[in-house]
């Protein structure tokens, strides 16, 4: 895609430029599993950092930076995300999006920043022992990127003992750490139900077989399945579209179609809602003589915190000076780092973005430069403790 407007300049790490990365790559933004640029970037500004080894393609697009003592010891990953939004801003700053209907609505450029700038440290203050990985992830906001980083081949090669992330939130005061141990962020994951029968014309429907008792009976179904939304075993069931035949007076429908997503505190409640649903589909295709399918997307493990893991962020926030809040419930929103602290202990906070901020995702929100040295200072105090 041709940027329709270009900052002058490409900041550089060492120049004490860490905004000015924010806002460069605010300003070029690209979408889940296509952040070439965006890697390559980073690639360069980690190559005049030495780490002992960069890490390039990992699941695509992703990048890991080693920093090595060569001693034995622990080892870290803190772990950021490459990708943006496909969403038209409305900032009217500068370095605004080049891209029409692309944007880091998410605040990823803000994290890929806490992460370079937590290099930079690093850089200046190598491990003794151990070993730290700094991992820029591809495609988060479509699940998909850190399970295909577990999945890669060199995953072996950045694996850690713990691993650590953030996400900054607006409604919060900011640099307020947000945090608890156990399910932090809920799983979720996309259903796509399709009925299928037979059309037939309006004046006969009863020669052909319409889906719509068995769209009727599902919306009331998913009503009915138990849904509890302020328990320790969150589940729920959010209809979010729904669809049936054509807009044509003339025609009994053959086909409907209905999303809905999915939402529970553990991955086990997860399975027990999908063997549910699609137990209940078949039971409706069956009675109405339909043909289905079930489609999944957007598929999110919980993200588990680990307590000694929560312990290590709440120390350094204390040393730092960040207020921290531990919180009663998880977040219902999910988030794929799930799948890193599913495969190593680790834990992950939220990140007060201000309690005057526009939320993430929406059309007016901008991740605000404060956090990205408060961001850093975090993490290095985990490091410190750990290394
Ligand atoms: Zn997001
Ligand atoms: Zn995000």
């Amino acid at each position: 895609m041709k940027p329709i407007s270009k900052l002058t300049g490409k900041p550089i790490i060492t120049d004490n430029s860490i905004i000015e990365i924010r806002h460069y790559l605010h300003h070029y933004p690209e979408l889940s599993g296509q952040e070439y640029q965006t890697a390559g970037y980073i690639v360069e500004q980690l190559q005049k950092l030495s780490p002992t080894a960069i890490y390039q393609g990992i699941a695509g697009t992703g990048v890991a930076a080693i920093f090595d003592s060569g001693n034995a010891g622990k080892s870290l990953l803190f772990r950021c995300e490459l990708d943006a939004l496909p969403i038209q801003e409305m900032n009217a700053d500068g370095y605004r999006s080049c891209y029409d209907g692309i944007s880091h609505q998410c605040g990823h450029d803000g994290h890929m920043a806490i992460i370079l700038d937590l290099a930079k440290r690093i850089a200046e203050n190598p491990p003794k022992r151990g070993r730290v990985v700094l991992l820029f992830q591809p495609a988060e906001e479509t699940g998909e990127g850190a399970r295909a980083v577990v999945a890669d081949p060199q995953f072996s090669s950045i694996r850690c003992d713990e691993c650590f992330a953030l996400h900054n939130l607006p409604d919060y005061p900011l640099g307020k750490v947000i945090v608890r141990s156990g399910t932090f962020n809920c799983a979720s994951r996309g259903m796509a139900i399709y009925l299928s029968g037979r059309t037939a014309h309006a004046a006969h429907p009863e020669t052909g077989i319409s889906p719509r008792l068995a769209l009727a009976t599902l919306l009331q179904s998913f009503n009915d399945i138990p849904q509890q939304i302020h328990t320790d075993d969150l589940k729920m069931i959010t209809v979010v579209h729904c669809d049936m035949g054509e807009k044509t007076f003339g025609t009994s429908p053959a086909d409907a179609c209905i999303m809905a997503t999915l939402r529970s505190e553990t991955d086990s409640t997860m399975q027990q809602l999908v063997n549910r649903c699609i137990e209940l589909v078949e039971q409706l295709a069956k009675q109405y003589r339909l043909s289905y399918r079930v489609e999944w997307a957007d598929i999110f493990d919980a993200s588990v915190n680990d307590e000694s893991c929560v312990e290590q962020i709440i120390q350094a926030s204390k040393i730092t000076g960040n207020k921290v809040a531990l919180r009663e419930e998880p977040f219902r929103w999910s988030e794929d780092f799930g799948a890193l602290s599913g495969a190593m202990r680790g834990a992950m906070f939220a990140f007060g973005a201000g309690e005057n901020q526009p939320q993430i995702h929406n059309p007016d929100y901008c991740f605000p430069d404060e956090l990205i040295s408060q961001g850093s200072a975090i993490f290095f105090e985990v490091y410190r403790q750990l290394l």
